[in-house]
């Protein structure tokens, strides 16, 4: 990891609403509002590793942090073994799927 790479820094506290931290050896300061993690959504879901690409999968990541799909496959609350065979018949459908419409420049 280089100097200049400190993006895993914690997030500090700007003030009641806010917090920051700063990358690139200070020269970028961050400011986002208190809890946004819960908000952003990724790229990947968590669970599949597929594309997060539709309206549907940031409701549902925002609701149980994971894609659309697998929040129509494995019930609220549910334990997922991922040992099962369930789980890698579930996993190994997921990648058959059509690659993603999406263009990362
Ligand atoms: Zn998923």
């Amino acid at each position: 990891m280089s100097k200049t790479d400190n993006s895993n820094h914690d997030w500090s506290e700007l003030n009641e609403q806010r917090n920051y931290k700063s990358l690139n050896d200070g020269k970028v300061l961050v400011v986002a509002p208190k809890g946004h993690q819960d908000f952003v959504v990724p790229l990947f879901c968590p669970l599949c590793k597929n594309v997060m690409k539709t309206r549907e999968d940031a409701e549902k990541y925002r609701d149980r942090k994971m894609c659309h799909h697998c929040a129509d496959h494995w019930e609220k609350g549910k334990e997922i073994n991922f040992a099962s065979e369930e789980w890698e018949e579930y996993i190994e459908g997921r990648f058959l799927s059509p690659p993603p419409i999406i263009n990362i420049v």
